[in-house]
């Protein structure tokens, strides 16, 4: 026991030789997050673009500090990635959205794809496929409904890895949406090596192709490009009607950006759902 305890130890220490009192704090407060459910999550809708129709919602995790409030994740993920806390709290994360998502489907609402972010740590440790499967069991929710989302980034980082667990969440029938493209590497050989189902092209490559021209230029191809590929395609970031138009008439798939809807509580997306 001894042992193990020095191990241990030794471990975090290591692991807070770099990190600054603030950080060291934080990584405090974020495991006192999990025992004491701090977190909820929020739903951002997603809308088929061709006929305008809510499709499917993006989890987003919320973490709101007793004294702190509201921490974003940009500023909490990658902490919690370098600690290892990544797993307790995506594991909630699943199992509440599939739940979430099992409640809906109780209520008889329309059916919807539920989007769910998984870190780069996660998809290249295999037991991300044990904890889908039981989850899958205990809902009885059938797997087309659900994608996860992986970024380039993370994919790259262990290419060998994370497509072996790519593939193995694919054949159970779940969808994969590579997040983020156009931010990382970008590699485009990858494109057509990797298992997914869906690209969602970055809002920096939105942003401004309704007044850029080489903007449009580069999303027209690069959506034509995906499509050919025989991938769906996802603009994020969308704020204003010009670049839905824009994306109309380049035939992509799917939006999500504040135009449709800020990422919102699930009080209020069954309004969304029920409304559309
Ligand atoms: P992301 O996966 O790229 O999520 C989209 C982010 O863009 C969200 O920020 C969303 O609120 C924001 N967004 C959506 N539409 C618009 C828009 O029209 N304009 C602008 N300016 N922003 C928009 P959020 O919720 O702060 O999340 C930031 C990042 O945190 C996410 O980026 C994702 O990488 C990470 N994240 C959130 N939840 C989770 C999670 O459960 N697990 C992991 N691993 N990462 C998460
Ligand atoms: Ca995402
Ligand atoms: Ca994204
Ligand atoms: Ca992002």
């Amino acid at each position: 026991v001894k042992k193990h305890l020095k191990g241990n130890y030794c471990f975090y220490s290591l692991e807070l030789q770099n990190k600054s009192l603030e950080q060291i704090k934080m990584i405090n407060y974020l495991r006192h997050a999990i025992d004491h459910n701090e977190f909820y999550l929020l739903y951002q809708p997603i809308i088929d673009l061709q006929s305008s129709n809510l499709m499917g919602a993006e989890v987003l995790i919320r973490w709101v500090h007793p004294k702190l409030g509201v921490i974003p994740p940009m500023k909490f993920i990658p902490l919690a990635e370098e600690t290892g806390l990544i797993y307790d709290i995506e594991k909630w994360v699943l199992k509440t959205a599939l739940m979430q998502k099992k409640d809906w489907q109780e209520k008889k609402y329309p059916n919807l794809k539920i989007s769910i972010n998984i870190s780069g740590k996660r998809i290249t440790s295999a037991g991300i496929i044990n904890e889908i499967r039981d989850l899958l069991h205990e809902t009885r929710l059938k797997s087309d409904e659900i994608q996860l989302e992986v970024t380039e980034t993370a994919v790259m980082k262990d290419l060998d890895a994370s497509m072996k667990i790519l593939n193995e969440i694919k054949n159970m029938g779940i969808q994969i949406a590579l997040d983020d493209f156009g931010t990382g590497y970008s590699s485009l050989t990858y494109l057509k090596k990797l298992p997914i189902d869906i690209v969602k092209l970055d809002r920096e490559f939105i942003k401004n192709i309704s007044i850029e021209n080489n903007d449009r230029l580069i999303i027209e191809h690069i959506i034509k490009l995906i499509q050919e590929l025989n991938l769906k395609v996802l603009a994020e970031g969308i704020e204003l009607q010009e670049q839905v138009a824009i994306l109309k008439n380049y035939n992509c798939d799917y939006g999500q950006g504040y135009l449709f809807g800020k990422p919102v509580t699930k009080e209020e997306f069954e309004k969304l759902i029920l409304s559309n």
